[in-house]
């Protein structure tokens, strides 16, 4: 038997009830803060994710799905949605049409990560990408929007962690700093961490490994020597969080190690998933769109990952979908009124109505419990010498009434029905 690769899950009838539920909450505040869709393909040019991700992040270096296609292009699986949009925004101008243009998507994304629990190979992220302005405040409503997101869908036990990387020359000042903080612990760390010092420095803070956890603790910290403009914007989101009544952390060690990413990083957490506690990470990075061949534009914005988030809600049992039902379910009684059935039926959807019918040949009882069985508000019986005579039985399930309603009068009927 062939099963589903590992690390991807299917998403089963059962399941789409509650993704529904959260695809629509999530469509509902993106509006609400006029934020429009945006599609992109599944895979793009390696050297897209390469360049907009950066070759020392363990997404490009580790865990992309990249191929070759019969023409010898190197391709990848989108892994995340920033630097795709950004293509996207550069490619059709969009600036040119609007100065800030806010963005929203919703698309699977793909990496090669040793699968666990919130943790998947093929996955989905719902995100926002605000491209034009550099406004603090801008930065707060990215918070404020995935922080509304997650209460609506119920959530309590949020955290709320930001920080700050300031600009480039501040983090190029602050690099040299923690050089000559770890220079001498440089031999205890991990050999990942020990490739990170001569790499990219600041992802060392990205290390779960226990003893660098204990080393980069007592290490300078970015926040303590951000530049005049970074800090005031920084005060600026703080102030605005606290407005909109956000409650939140700083965390200093909340560092993305990418040379465009600038100024706010923010993270929510969640207490209700386990080990991979976070539900959303972003941030501002002023200098991706130039790396990707656009005009020098600010940024901003977030991701979040849906099968994470629907875990976390599952385990604080944060919201119930009304079950699911149809309003009709036709029984027929004598085998040779099939086709009348379902032509019945079709008349009846084209009334708006969810109608089902069954295609089994199955007995009436078995019809019936079926009917039950998908919660039919109403069951129609066909056949017997109510047919004979032009009519039909009604049965309102709720209440177990039964009434008799006319074969040619099923738009009066209908009308009943809605009354
Ligand atoms: P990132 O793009 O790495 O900043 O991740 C943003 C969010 O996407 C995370 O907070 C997770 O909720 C989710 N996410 C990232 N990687 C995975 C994965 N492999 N499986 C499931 N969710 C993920």
């Amino acid at each position: 038997m062939i099963k589903a690769v590992t690390g991807t899950k299917d998403i089963l009838p059962s399941d789409i009830p509650r993704w529904n539920y959260l695809e629509k909450t999530v469509q509902k505040i993106f509006a609400s803060f006029n934020y429009k869709e945006i599609r992109t393909p599944i895979f793009e040019e390696t050297a897209l994710f390469a360049r907009g991700i950066g070759e020392e992040t363990d997404i490009v270096g580790k865990e992309m799905y990249t191929f070759k296609d019969r023409s010898d292009t190197s391709l990848t699986l989108k892994p995340e949605m920033t630097a795709a949009v950004v293509r996207s925004y550069v490619e059709h101008s969009l600036g040119a049409q609007q100065p800030l243009i806010k963005l929203f998507y919703m698309s699977p994304m793909f990496r090669q990560e040793r699968p666990q629990a919130g943790r998947f190979r093929q996955f989905h992220q719902f995100g926002a990408e605000a491209i034009g302005s550099k406004s603090p405040l801008l930065d707060a409503e990215m918070i404020q929007m995935a922080y509304e997101i997650l209460k609506s869908l119920g959530l309590k036990n949020l955290t709320v962690k930001i920080n700050s990387l300031g600009t480039p020359e501040t983090r190029e000042n602050y690099k040299k700093l923690l050089k000559n903080f770890l220079e001498d612990k440089k031999d205890k760390l991990s050999e990942d961490s020990k490739r990170r010092f001569e790499t990219n420095i600041l992802r060392i803070f990205d290390s779960k490994v226990e003893s660098d956890q204990k080393i980069i603790k007592d290490a300078p910290r970015l926040i303590d020597h951000l530049d005049e403009e970074s800090k005031a914007d920084f005060e600026v989101v703080k102030n605005q969080l606290s407005k909109s009544g956000i409650p939140f952390e700083i965390d200093p060690a909340l560092v993305r190690g990418l040379d465009y990413y600038t100024k706010l990083t923010f993270e929510i957490d969640s207490e209700s998933v386990g080990a991979q506690t976070a539900l959303c990470g972003g941030g501002r990075y002023d200098l991706l769109i130039e790396t990707l061949g656009g005009k020098p534009t600010p940024a901003t914005g977030f991701a979040a990952g849906i099968e994470r988030i629907l875990l976390a809600c599952e385990n604080e049992k944060s919201f119930t979908i009304p079950e699911q039902s149809i309003d009709i379910y036709l029984i027929r009684i004598e085998n040779e009124l099939e086709s009348f059935g379902s032509e019945l039926a079709g008349k009846l959807r084209k009334e708006n109505l969810s109608v089902d019918f069954d295609y089994l040949q199955r007995s009436v009882k078995a019809q019936m419990r079926e009917a039950n069985k998908l919660k039919a508000r109403y069951v129609l019986f066909i056949g017997g010498d109510e047919y004979k005579g032009g009519m039909m039985n009604l049965k309102h399930m709720s209440t177990g009434e039964e009434e008799k309603i006319s074969i040619d009068s099923i738009r009066e009927f209908v009308a009943k029905l809605r009354s």
